[in-house]
């Protein structure tokens, strides 16, 4: 079972993910966590090219090529494998991220980078996807209290662009109903956990 975590920046989804995946061992599952871009030696080396605060000159379609150039080789290397044992894998995001944030953000246009990350995946789809929905006010002002957090080049744009995402996500959300699960991230941690739990119980169930 293949499930990811979207959402925008704040969301929570990676502390979700990794609470969630204790809880869900503690039920007998076999849980495997990454992330994206990431969750491979090469896709990590990607990862860094692409988030260097000092590559501002980074061309948008260059950007989604090496998004997508990640995904292909931690699918292939992390993700496919660790399925193929069985396991529920767990995604701090995947495919859509791109959609929303190389599509919409960066205007590349949706079904340009769907083509694009559709020979990057071979058509391959999260079985499920849980969407963390926070408003970028809540979301950034949370990233400011987490000092932990590495500064990346996204934490230069504006709010209007993290508005867009939002609203990119909250469509693809309309879309495809059947695969991409709304939680409200707004809540407390705990209350966020409880619902993502329920929601991938639910699907374990079916
Ligand atoms: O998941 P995390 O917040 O660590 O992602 C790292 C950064 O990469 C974020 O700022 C996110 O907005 C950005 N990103 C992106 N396009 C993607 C995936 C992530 O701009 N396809
Ligand atoms: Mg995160």
């Amino acid at each position: 079972l293949f499930i990811t975590f979207e959402g925008g920046e704040g969301a929570g989804k990676t502390t979700v993910l990794k609470i969630v995946k204790e809880k869900l061992e503690e039920e007998g599952y076999e849980v495997v966590s990454t992330r994206e871009p990431g969750g491979s030696v090469i896709a990590e080396k990607v990862r860094e090219v692409i988030l260097d605060p000092e590559h501002t000159e980074m061309d948008a379609r260059t950007e989604a090529l090496l998004y997508a150039a990640a995904r292909r080789q931690h699918l292939v290397e992390t993700v496919i494998p660790q399925l193929e044992l069985g396991n529920i894998v767990l995604c701090d995001r995947f495919i859509d991220s791109s959609l929303v944030y190389q599509g919409v953000g960066r205007q590349i246009g949706v079904d340009e980078v769907l083509q694009l990350n559709l020979f990057a995946t071979e058509g391959m789809m999260p079985h499920m996807t849980l969407y963390f929905d926070v408003t970028p006010e809540v979301g950034l002002a949370r990233i400011n209290k987490h000092s932990g957090r590495e500064f990346n080049r996204l934490d230069q744009e504006s709010m209007a662009f993290h508005e867009q995402v939002r609203k990119a996500y909250l469509a693809l959300q309309k879309k495809e109903p059947k695969r991409i699960h709304t939680i409200d991230a707004s809540e407390e941690i705990e209350e966020v956990v409880q619902k993502t739990l329920q929601e991938i119980e639910h699907f374990l169930e079916k």
